[in-house]
C-alpha cells in the first residue's frame, strides 16, 4: 500500500475479495468493507487511524470486518508493518480470513458459557487433579470464587478420609473407562454434602489425555426423597401386612403380582414374595374354589366393576376350610386400561359360626315361643308385629299368627289402654328395664280381654325389637272388681252398722232417762218390800241396759273414728288404785280377795283419763265376773319391749280361764268363748274389743295369759314416761259422790231454771230431780223456748239438742246467744249423742256445758250446782 492505497497484491488476495487485480488496485482498503466495523466506528476513520500508526512505524495487527466484492462480509485478520522499499515507504497488509476461527472460537465460547450456566457442576482438572476450570453452579455449590479455586487440587473438594486412595481409584477408572459414584464432597465453610459425581478424560487430536472432567451434581435432596419413598414403601408393607384383612393384587392374566403376609400365609406360603408369578391352582385352595375365584376375577376385569361382598370357601393346607367375605376390585393403568385386579378378604368362619349358633337358638326360641300356653309376639318399636305364637293368634281370635304379622299391635289395644301402653312401649326402648302392666285389648270380634303383659327388650333376627308375652287375666280382673265392689259393700254396710247403732243408742238413751230417773225415785220413795226391790231391779237392769249401750256406742264411736283423746300424763298407779276401789263391794258380796300391788309410785304414762279408766273396769270387772273362788290382783311395774320402757298393769285372776283356741278370738267384736244357745255368762262380747282398741290408740298393747280351771292374765302395757320431772303431771280426778253436790247448793233464793226439751218423761223426770231446788219452766220446742227466754230471764238453760221436729237445740241455742241478756247464760246441751266430736258442735253453737242422756240425778245435780248463780237468801 502506499499511503491508503493498494498498489499491488497476490493471488490469494484476489481469492479473497473474489476481484481482479485492476478491481483491488488504486482502491483504498475501506472500500473493500462495511461503512461500519462491528465496533460501530465508521471503516475509513478507523482504517486511517491504523495506516498513519502503522506508518509511523507502529506495527499494526487487528481484527477488521471485509466485504468481497459481491459484497459478502467476512472477518479477517490484518497486520500493517512499513517497509521501505528504496526511498520508498510502504506498506505491508497481510490479510488473513478468519472465519473459521471466528466462529470455532464462537462455539467455544458458547460452549464454556453453556458449561458455565448448566446446573451441573462442571470442573475441569489438568492430569495431575489441579482444577483448571470450574462452572459458575460448581463455584456456588462449593462456595468458592474462580480465583480462589483455579489452581488447587481437586482433592480440598472431596470429605474422605483418604482423599488420595479415593482420587486414585477415581483416576484409574476414569483413564479406563470413566468413573462415577456417589461421593461426600466438602464446601470452602467444611460442610459436606452428598454429590453423584462422574469423571471422564478430555483426549486431544492424538487421542491424548489432557485434562479430566468431573461432573457433580449434589444429590441430599434426591437422597432424602428416596429414603422417604423407601419408607412409605416400607410402611405401606407393614401396613399390609399388620391388617388382619387378607390383601392381594394379580394380573391380567390372574397370575398374583404381590400379596401381603397374611394372605401368603393362608396361601402357605413363608413370604409374599414368593407368590410372585403363581396362580390360584398354584395353591392349597381346591380346584373347584380357585375355579370361581378365576370366574369372579374375570368378571371384575371384564366390566371393570367391583364386587363387594362375596361369601366363598377357602381350603387350606391343613385341610381346614374357612368362610371367607371377599371384595374384588379392578386396577387400571394411567391410560384407564384393565391391568389387574385387587382383592382383600376377612375370614368370617367365627362370625358365620356365631351367626349360624344365633340361628339355631332362634330357631330354638321360636319353636318354644311358638310352643308356649302364655301368648308372645315380637314387635318392631313401630308397633308392627314381627312374629307372634300360636296363643297369641287365639287370645285376640285369630286363626293363625301369620294373620297378625305386619299388623300394628295397637290395633289389638283396647282405646282405653291404647296411649298409656304406647308410652310403656316407647319408654322401655330407651330403658333397661322390662315393662310389666295390666291392661285391655280387643279381640277381633271386639271382645275385651284384660291381659298381664311383660314386655321385654330383645335382639331378634339381628334388630332391637320387644318381647312380649300376655297373660290372660280376664277372670281374675272381674273376680277383683267383684271382690272390690263386695269389699266396698260392705265397707258400706260396716257405715251403715255405725250409723244404726249411734242412732239405736240416742233413740234407747231418751227412754232410758224415764226408766232409770222413775226407778231411782221409785226406790227412795218406796218403804216396803218387796216393792223396793221391784224398783231396784228395774234400777239395775236399766243400769246393765245402759252399760251394753254404752259400749255399743263406744264401738261405733272406734269405727267412726270419731274418739278424740285427751291424752295427758298420769302417775298410773294413782289411776289404777282410785278405780280399783270401785270393785271392792262388789267382790266383796262374791267373797273374792281383790288387791292391788305397787311395785312404785312413780310411774307416768300419757292416757286418756276416762279411757284408761274404762279399761281398768273392764278388765277388774271380767276377771270378778269369771272368778268364783280366790280372788283377784292387779300389779302395777314396769317392762321392756321394743328397746322401750313400759308401764304394765296386770290383771290377775283365779277364774275359770280360757281355752287356749279362744284366746285369739276374745278380742273379737261381739264373740265370747261360750257362744249360741248354751252361753254361760252374760255379756255382749264388746268390752275387750273396745278396750284393745282403746288400748292400741294410745300407743299401748294388751295381752293374755290364761289356764283353764286355774285362772287368767290380762296384761296391758303404756309407754313410760321416764323423764317425767319435766312434764306437767294430772291429777286423777275425784270419784262421783252424791254427798258432795248438796253441801254446794246452799238454801236461798232458788235459780230460775228453762228446760227445753220433746220428750214428756225427760221433762217429767228432771222436774222430779230437781223440784226442790230450782224454779222451772218447760218448753217442748225450741220455738217455744225462744218465746219463753224473751218474757222472762233465765239463770239456767237445759237444751236437748235432738227436739223433733222444728228448730233443733243447736238452732235455738244460737238465736238465744243472740239476746243481749244471754249472752253470759250458761246452756247446758242434753243429748242422746254421746259422740265426741259432736260436743264441740254444741259447744261452738254456745252451749256452755254438756250432758248426755241418760243422767242419774246426782250428776245433774252436780253440774247445775256447779254453774248456779249463787243468789241471796230472804233472810
Ligand atoms: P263380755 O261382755 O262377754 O264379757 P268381753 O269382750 O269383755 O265380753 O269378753 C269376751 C269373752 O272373753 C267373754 O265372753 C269371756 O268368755 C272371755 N273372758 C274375758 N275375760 C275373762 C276372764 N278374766 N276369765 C275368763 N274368761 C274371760
Amino acid at each position: 500500500m502506499d499511503e491508503e492505497i493498494f498498489i499491488d497484491c497476490n493471488q490469494k488476495t484476489l481469492d479473497l475479495f473474489g476481484c481482479t487485480k485492476e478491481e483491488i488496485v488504486g482502491k483504498p482498503p475501506y472500500e473493500f468493507s462495511p461503512k461500519i466495523q462491528p465496533d460501530n466506528r465508521p471503516s475509513k476513520d478507523k482504517a486511517l487511524e491504523k495506516i498513519t500508526n502503522a506508518l509511523k512505524g507502529k506495527p499494526q495487527r487487528f481484527e477488521w470486518r471485509h466485504k468481497k466484492l459481491n459484497g459478502e462480509l467476512f472477518d479477517a485478520e490484518v497486520s500493517l508493518n512499513r517497509i521501505e522499499l528504496g526511498d520508498k515507504t510502504l506498506l505491508q497488509a497481510i490479510v488473513r480470513d478468519v472465519t473459521e476461527r471466528k466462529k470455532t472460537e464462537e462455539q467455544i465460547s458458547m460452549l464454556a458459557h453453556a458449561i458455565k450456566s448448566i446446573s451441573e457442576s462442571v470442573c475441569l482438572t489438568d492430569m495431575n487433579g489441579n482444577i483448571i476450570f470450574v462452572n459458575n453452579s460448581f463455584s456456588s455449590s462449593y462456595n468458592y470464587s474462580d480465583s480462589e479455586i483455579i489452581g488447587k487440587h481437586i482433592s480440598i473438594l472431596l470429605s474422605s478420609d483418604k482423599p488420595g486412595a479415593l482420587l486414585n481409584k477415581m483416576l484409574f477408572d476414569t483413564l479406563k473407562e470413566g468413573w462415577n459414584g456417589e461421593v461426600v464432597s466438602r464446601r470452602r465453610d467444611g460442610t459436606e454434602f452428598l454429590t453423584s459425581m462422574s469423571t471422564s478424560v478430555i483426549k486431544n487430536d492424538n487421542d491424548d489425555p489432557v485434562a479430566l472432567i468431573t461432573v457433580a451434581m449434589d444429590i441430599t435432596d434426591r437422597k432424602k426423597s428416596e429414603n422417604e419413598l423407601r419408607q412409605s414403601k416400607q410402611m405401606l408393607q407393614l401396613i399390609l401386612d399388620n391388617v388382619p384383612q387378607r390383601i392381594f393384587w394379580k394380573d391380567v392374566n390372574s397370575k398374583y403380582l404381590g400379596c401381603n403376609k397374611n394372605f401368603a400365609n393362608d396361601a402357605g406360603f413363608s413370604s409374599p414374595k414368593e407368590i410372585i408369578g403363581a396362580s390360584d391352582y398354584d395353591m392349597p385352595w381346591k380346584t373347584s374354589e380357585a375355579d370361581y375365584y378365576r370366574l369372579v376375577d374375570n368378571e371384575v376385569m371384564e366390566t371393570g366393576k367391583p364386587v363387594f361382598h362375596i361369601i366363598e370357601p377357602q381350603t387350606h393346607l391343613d385341610g381346614k376350610i374357612a368362610w371367607l367375605e371377599t371384595n374384588k376390585t379392578p386396577l387400571y393403568d394411567e391410560h384407564g386400561r384393565v391391568v389387574g385386579m385387587l382383592g382383600t378378604y376377612e375370614d368370617i368362619s367365627e362370625r358365620k359360626k356365631a351367626e349360624e349358633q344365633i340361628k339355631e337358638s332362634e330357631e330354638r326360641f321360636r319353636s318354644l315361643i311358638d310352643n308356649m300356653i302364655e301368648a308372645a309376639l315380637i314387635i318392631d318399636w313401630t308397633g308392627e308385629i314381627i312374629f307372634a305364637n300360636n296363643s297369641a293368634a287365639r287370645l285376640v281370635g285369630l286363626d293363625n299368627p301369620e294373620q297378625g304379622i305386619g299388623k300394628s299391635v295397637f290395633g289389638f289395644l283396647h282405646p282405653d289402654d291404647k296411649k298409656r301402653v304406647l308410652k310403656a312401649i316407647s319408654k322401655t326402648k330407651f330403658k333397661p328395664a322390662p315393662f310389666l302392666d295390666e291392661y285391655k285389648i280387643k279381640t277381633v270380634d271386639g271382645k275385651d280381654r284384660w291381659v298381664e303383659s311383660l314386655g321385654t327388650k330383645i335382639n331378634f333376627s339381628n334388630k332391637n325389637s320387644l318381647l312380649v308375652t300376655l297373660r290372660d287375666i280376664t277372670e281374675r280382673k272381674y273376680a277383683e272388681i267383684e271382690l272390690r265392689e263386695a269389699k266396698e259393700k260392705a265397707e258400706e254396710m260396716n257405715k251403715i252398722k255405725s250409723n244404726f247403732l249411734a242412732n239405736m243408742s240416742h233413740e234407747l238413751r231418751t227412754p232410758l232417762v224415764g226408766i232409770l230417773g222413775f226407778a231411782e225415785l221409785l226406790k227412795d220413795k218406796l218403804k216396803e218390800k218387796p216393792t223396793t226391790e221391784m224398783a231396784e231391779r228395774i234400777l239395775t237392769s236399766a243400769n246393765r241396759l245402759m252399760d251394753t249401750l254404752n259400749l255399743v256406742l263406744d264401738l261405733s264411736r272406734i269405727e267412726a273414728k270419731k274418739v278424740d283423746f285427751n291424752l295427758k300424763p298420769y302417775r298410773i298407779p294413782e289411776l289404777v288404785e282410785s278405780q280399783i276401789q270401785l270393785f271392792e263391794a262388789v267382790a266383796e258380796r262374791k267373797n273374792l280377795f281383790l288387791e292391788t300391788k305397787v311395785k312404785d309410785q312413780n310411774l307416768f304414762a300419757k292416757v286418756d283419763e276416762q279411757i284408761f279408766r274404762q279399761i281398768i273396769n273392764n278388765l277388774v270387772n271380767n276377771a270378778l265376773k269369771y272368778t268364783y273362788t280366790g280372788g283377784v290382783s292387779i300389779l302395777v311395774d314396769t317392762t321392756s319391749g321394743d328397746d322401750k320402757p313400759y308401764v304394765r298393769i296386770s290383771v290377775k285372776d283365779s277364774g275359770i280361764g280360757i281355752p287356749q283356741e279362744s284366746l285369739g278370738l276374745i278380742f273379737q267384736e261381739f264373740r265370747q268363748v261360750s257362744e249360741g244357745f248354751n252361753r254361760h255368762f252374760e255379756g255382749t262380747g264388746l268390752g275387750l274389743t273396745i278396750t284393745k282398741n282403746f288400748i292400741e290408740m294410745m300407743e299401748g298393747n294388751i295381752k293374755v295369759k290364761s289356764t283353764v280351771g286355774s285362772g287368767s292374765t290380762f296384761t296391758v302395757m303404756f309407754p313410760l314416761i321416764q323423764d317425767y320431772a319435766q312434764v306437767e303431771i294430772k291429777k286423777a280426778s275425784e270419784v262421783d259422790n252424791e254427798k258432795f253436790t248438796q253441801k254446794i247448793l246452799a238454801p236461798g233464793e232458788k235459780p230460775n231454771l228453762l228446760i227445753v226439751d220433746n220428750d214428756e218423761s225427760s221433762r217429767d223426770i228432771i222436774k222430779l230431780f230437781l223440784k226442790d231446788l230450782f224454779k222451772m219452766d218447760f218448753a217442748d220446742s225450741g220455738e217455744k223456748a225462744f218465746r219463753l227466754v224473751n218474757d222472762k230471764i233465765f239463770d239456767i238453760i237445759l237444751m236437748d239438742i235432738n227436739l223433733g221436729k222444728g228448730m233443733s237445740g243447736v238452732e235455738t241455742t244460737k238465736e238465744i246467744k243472740k239476746i243481749e241478756s244471754y249472752k253470759n247464760v250458761p246452756i247446758v246441751a242434753i243429748t242422746g249423742f254421746a259422740m265426741r266430736g259432736d260436743r264441740e258442735e254444741f259447744l261452738q253453737a254456745g252451749c256452755t256445758h254438756y250432758l248426755s242422756k241418760p243422767f242419774s240425778r246426782a250428776k245433774l245435780i252436780k253440774l247445775l250446782s256447779e254453774i248456779a248463780p249463787v243468789k241471796k237468801t230472804d233472810h
